[in-house]
């Protein structure tokens, strides 16, 4: 019994309540932007779960977001910038020591080797963030460098390319309208894992039974039976990297049927009567031992899509990161164009967001463009002002006029997630300088001199600026800050402007660069996010009073703006407001498309997929113990009959070799895959190299792209063809 009576028993209690504060706001580690209630006391996190008002992820919350309590506890966080001393060691500096340092080293290294001689790589988490977003064009532009890279090139590459082909900026990306379909067609994608990609969609399970509910149908063609697949009407095994052919060969049926009415879309849509021509010889017929899906299935695919009330037919992975990714997206436009559902309700549609980025990315950068300029070593077309990763390592290794002397990470770590790893580990080791701008040590920035750690997620105030445009239903949400950050702290915004005034003195001397700095300083990323939604298109028009940040700042749980709405042609941004389908870019590649077709079926022993969990994010949040509790995911599935062949069984150890290079794997057997084919994760293989934390030391598991191969890409996107890689396995 304690010493105080009842009523300093009711002063603590009252004390405690005062403390413990609830917040609303958006999880920005993924693009399905999940709402949170979060409740604080003291500065520390009690409590994490779904935001049951927010509009689009009502309640759902995934096992990252309630990670993020462990991200903001987790001792092996950066807080402070570190100088390297040797190999080995590391020692903390002043923020303003770090800012000087890396501003004299990038400086000396440019002078010395020219503009060209610094390169800047961005991990996929920049885009979480409206200061990496709205200030890295900036010390771009002032570097003055072409050598720009980042994870796109591994992933998505040409689905930014079609988007800028077609419609007129790489940022105008439709997406399925999945809450009003009637049929949705998912093609080497697993959005239940994802939460949608390229395509944001919280709570995909609630979204896709919603769907069956309302007597649709959801149709899944990979490799593996995923978990998308595990709910689906249909699920077909297809061979890895023949999603082209079997594009071609629906929409040969499309043709064949008569099945092609492209509704109000036929009014600024050219080029159809060339791509009739082009996919003549792609019978279901001729593709059918191919893919492995047999003829009769193809056309009942097709036709069904043709058919049904609404549809959309959606991609990613699967299809992208193959030697054909843009002909194959490229067909995935015409098999929704062709059947009517661009641009129509339940089909294939594009968001209309606050803060509109297609349109202020078109005029604040210079990424509307592609094949201005050539990568100096292997001569690929830049696209969106970057080179492919996988032409990063040459440009550092390969001397000559341009080379890559000193590198600006930029939340990346480009040796776990840019093809042959290990080439891309001796390449970073080979730099004169190298920065990183991190809150994670981790196997790409080990060969960093400087490390910056900017504030993490819940220590700053944020607004989406990227995923609006890729939302399946029309929202806007400001995430406040909730989480004190230490007094010597640095938010990425404060890390952006204090280097871009040191980068900008060397052209216009301390005190322009000073005074550009002050302006910058008050102006982003809050006051050009706000001027940018009153300019949008649901700012302040004609009259009626709009969104601007204020406004929306008073919305805790978000602003729901309905669905998704028809927008061309009057949202094309190409010369003529007309879309080109049959664009000679795309025809260009095509005969690569019909040898692929004729070509003898190359005979190996294993094709090489990867995939994806929902308690890992690309490389990283591998240091929570929370996440990583059960089995090992980084585990090599494979089919009975192959595992029988070979000897294997779940839980015994495999050798997987490619022509790059080794890795070890636990084997899991299961009929979840196709024969023949065989998935690993991408990610993994912090043990034994300088990684992500502790935790993460020892949570075992390869780097899949220890083995991929850099020479492998898509030659029109640049984008990397990871996927279906010819492997041999052997046991341990
Ligand atoms: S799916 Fe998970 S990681 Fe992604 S936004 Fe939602 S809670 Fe965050």
């Amino acid at each position: 019994m304690s010493d105080y009576g009842d009523g300093a028993k009711v002063l603590l209690c009252h004390i405690s309540v005062v403390r413990m504060t609830v917040h609303y706001r958006s999880c920005n580690l993924c693009e399905a932007s999940c709402g949170l209630q979060i409740t604080v006391e003291n500065n520390r996190i009690l409590d994490i779960r779904g935001d049951v008002k927010d509009p689009m992820s009502q309640g759902y919350v995934c096992p990252k977001g309630i990670a993020l309590a462990d991200l903001h506890e987790d001792p092996d966080r950066l807080r402070q910038p570190l100088r390297k001393r040797s190999d080995s060691e590391w020692e903390p500096i002043e923020w303003d020591e770090a800012f000087d340092l890396v501003a004299e080293r990038l400086l000396e290294v440019r002078r010395r080797h020219g503009d060209d001689s610094i390169g800047m790589y961005l991990g996929n988490p920049i885009t979480h963030g409206w200061a990496p977003v709205t200030l890295i064009p900036l010390l771009l532009k002032a570097l003055r460098t072409r050598h720009r890279y980042s994870a796109a090139s591994v992933d998505q590459q040409p689905q930014h390319l079609l988007s800028y082909l077609l419609f007129g900026s790489p940022l105008l990306l439709p997406v399925p309208d999945i809450d009003r379909t009637a049929h949705l067609l998912v093609i080497g994608a697993n959005p239940m894992v994802s939460n949608g990609s390229i395509m944001t969609a919280p709570d995909m399970r609630r979204r896709l039974r919603a769907l069956r509910e309302r007597g649709g149908r959801l149709v899944v063609i990979d490799p593996r039976r995923t978990e998308t697949a595990d709910l689906a009407d249909e699920h077909h095994f297809i061979e890895p990297g023949t999603d082209v052919l079997l594009l071609a060969a629906m929409v040969h049926t499309l043709f064949a049927e008569n099945l092609t009415r492209l509704g109000k879309a036929g009014a600024y849509v050219d080029g159809v009567d060339s791509i009739r021509a082009m996919v003549e010889p792609f019978s279901p017929d001729a593709v059918a031992s191919r893919t492995g899906i047999d003829a009769d299935t193809i056309r009942r695919i097709a036709r069904d899509f043709a058919t049904a009330p609404s549809a959309a037919a959606y991609a990613r992975l699967g299809v992208c990161q193959t030697e054909f990714g843009t002909t194959a997206y490229w067909l995935v436009h015409v098999l929704n164009i062709l059947t009517g559902r661009l641009d129509s309700k339940g089909g294939w549609m594009f968001a209309l967001p606050a803060f509109d980025l297609p349109v202020i990315g078109a005029k604040t950068t210079d990424l509307i463009g592609y094949d201005r300029w050539r990568s100096r070593v292997k001569g690929l077309p830049e696209f969106a002002a970057e080179f492919p990763s996988i032409t990063l390592a040459d440009e550092i290794l390969t001397p000559g006029e341009g080379q890559v002397r000193a590198l600006i990470l930029y939340a990346g770590n480009p040796v776990l997630t840019v093809p042959d790893g290990r080439r891309m580990d001796r390449a970073l080791d080979d730099l004169e300088f190298c920065v990183s701008v991190d809150f994670y040590l981790n196997e790409s920035n080990r060969h960093a001199d400087v490390i910056l750690p900017p504030t993490a997620v819940l220590e700053r105030e944020e607004f989406d600026v990227v995923f609006g445009a890729v939302s399946v239903h029309n929202h806007v949400r400001f995430g406040e800050q909730i989480l004190e950050a230490g007094p010597d702290t640095r938010s990425d915004a404060q890390i952006l402007l204090e280097l871009l005034w040191r980068i900008d003195a060397d052209r216009v001397g301390q005190r322009r660069a000073r005074i550009a700095h002050a302006v910058r300083t008050k102006f982003f990323p809050r006051r050009f996010v706000d001027a940018a939604l009153r300019v949008g298109p649901w700012g302040v028009r004609k009259g009626r009073r709009g969104l601007s940040l204020a406004k929306i700042r008073k919305a805790p749980h978000g602003m729901d703006l309905g669905p998704l709405q028809s927008v061309l042609p009057q949202r094309l941004m190409t010369s003529d407001r007309r879309i080109q389908l049959d664009h000679p870019v795309v025809l260009a590649d095509w005969s690569r498309v019909r040898a692929l077709l004729t070509s003898e079926e190359e005979r190996v022993s294993f094709l090489l997929i990867g995939r994806r969990h929902l308690r890992s994010n690309n490389s990283w949040m591998h240091n929570y113990p929370r996440l990583l509790s059960g089995t090992n995911r980084c585990t090599l599935f494979m089919h009975p009959e192959d595992a029988d062949r070979g000897g294997h069984s779940t839980g015994s150890e495999v050798t997987i070799s490619s022509g790059i290079g080794e890795i070890d794997a636990e084997v899991y057997v299961t009929d979840a895959i196709k024969p023949g084919v065989v998935s690993l994760p991408h990610g993994w293989g912090h043990s034994g190299r300088a990684s992500a934390g502790r935790t993460a030391q020892t949570t075992g598991g390869s780097s899949v792209n220890d083995i991929t191969d850099a020479t492998r890409f898509d030659p029109l996107s640049g984008n990397a063809a990871v996927t279906g890689l010819p492997v041999h396995i052997r046991a341990r």
